[in-house]
């Protein structure tokens, strides 16, 4: 197994820059996902990573290996596509075994080792089928098989698990994060999905209009946030910016206000008069009894839908004098109607304090 390095990469497209700056390195065994939204160049990095893209400038390394200019088949990767990219006219057992058989390994061999795969993945009774005869779930394993035969040394995969149905989406993922578990193979993954960002990564690589925003473990990406962008991305529903105005130790939100802290002003060099964005994750709000508890610092709302889930409700309100939306998550069920007024309670430590753009 190896690492997986990228140093100072820039791919441009004719005159458009497509991705630069891309400098991180995958350490040997670790699942590390690259997300963000459509465009940011994920698969322009991953098709890199395989060989399918050349890098405009910068070192790509696979091990302590220089792979700029090494093709494709040579490169020991393996890639799992959105599609599956699966031979339609060969049956299962011939799409996992063709890695093996353009690198002539024995032919017993390869009927061993395809056998052992297929268990591992459930599939030993459809290897005579043709992909067609298979559902999505299915070819998504073979295409996995297909990867884990070969016994590459990184595994790539470009949204794989997109083309499935929400059910077998989930258990898919699961069965991922146990085979990573089991095989320990460097893998870069792709998605836009921020649940599957957070749940199958060691590490997670945001990413914005071919930037890198941040690197970290997801809890702590999700704790500190770089900055807006990577805050509002990751979190669903996603968290709340209210626009405000820095005035006499306090955030005014439209009238209302929010004390601020010594310690943040002076964190922020915040000057009077200036314009922030507040962030606050929909977790982090709850209703408020304000003639119970007075100490609380509170935003006051009317409800606008309120949508329960079963285990918690959501509820969609506005500030009183604009639409400036709030998502609240609230446990359990709650009777509310719609023009309801809410005194909404937040932790002043909860608080994510942007530049205002
Ligand atoms: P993502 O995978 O995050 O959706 P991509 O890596 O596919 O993003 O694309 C990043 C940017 O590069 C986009 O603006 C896209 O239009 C552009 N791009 C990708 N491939 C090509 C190409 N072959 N020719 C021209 N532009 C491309």
């Amino acid at each position: 197994m190896v690492k997986v390095r990228l140093e100072d990469i820039k791919r441009k497209f004719n005159n458009v820059t497509a991705i630069e700056d891309i400098t991180f390195e995958v350490p040997d065994g670790e699942f590390w996902v690259l997300v963000g939204p459509s465009g940011c160049g994920k698969s322009t990095i991953l098709r890199t990573i395989a060989g399918l893209e050349t890098a405009t400038s910068g070192n790509l390394y696979i091990g302590d290996v220089l792979v700029n200019t090494i093709p494709a088949r040579q490169r020991d990767v393996a890639m799992v596509f959105q599609n599956y990219a699966l031979y339609p006219h060969m049956t299962v057992a011939e799409n996992m075994a063709f890695g093996l058989r353009m690198r002539k390994v024995d032919a017993n061999v390869i009927r061993q080792r395809v056998e052992t795969v297929a268990r591992s993945l459930s599939l030993e009774h459809l290897l005579e089928r043709k992909p067609k005869q298979l559902s999505g779930g299915q070819q998504q394993r073979v295409a996995l098989g297909r990867a884990i035969a070969r016994e590459a040394q990184v595994f790539l995969f470009d949204e794989p698990l997109s083309n499935l149905d929400a059910q077998l989406r989930d258990d898919t993922r699961a069965e991922l994060k146990q085979l990573h578990q089991n095989l320990g193979i460097t893998t870069v993954y792709v998605t836009h999905d921020q649940v599957e960002a957070m749940t199958l990564a060691d590490r997670i690589v945001v990413l914005n209009q071919g930037r890198i925003q941040q690197i970290g473990e997801p809890q702590s990406v999700y704790a500190q946030p770089a900055n807006r962008m990577v805050a509002t991305f990751l979190g669903n529903p996603p968290m709340n910016i209210l626009p405000a105005k820095y005035k006499n130790g306090n955030f005014v939100v439209e009238n209302q206000i929010i004390p601020c802290s010594v310690h943040v002003r002076n964190a922020l060099h915040l000057v009077e008069g200036q314009a922030v964005d507040l962030g606050i994750r929909p977790e982090d709000l709850f209703i408020n009894e304000p003639q119970k508890n007075e100490e609380v610092i509170a935003l006051t709302v009317e409800v606008k839908v309120v949508e329960p889930l079963g285990r918690e409700t959501l509820i969609r309100a506005s500030l009183l004098s604009s639409s400036v939306q709030v998502n609240i998550q609230q446990a359990g069920a709650i009777r509310l109607r719609l023009g309801d007024r809410l005194s909404l309670g937040l932790d002043v430590n909860q608080l994510f304090i942007f530049d205002s753009n």
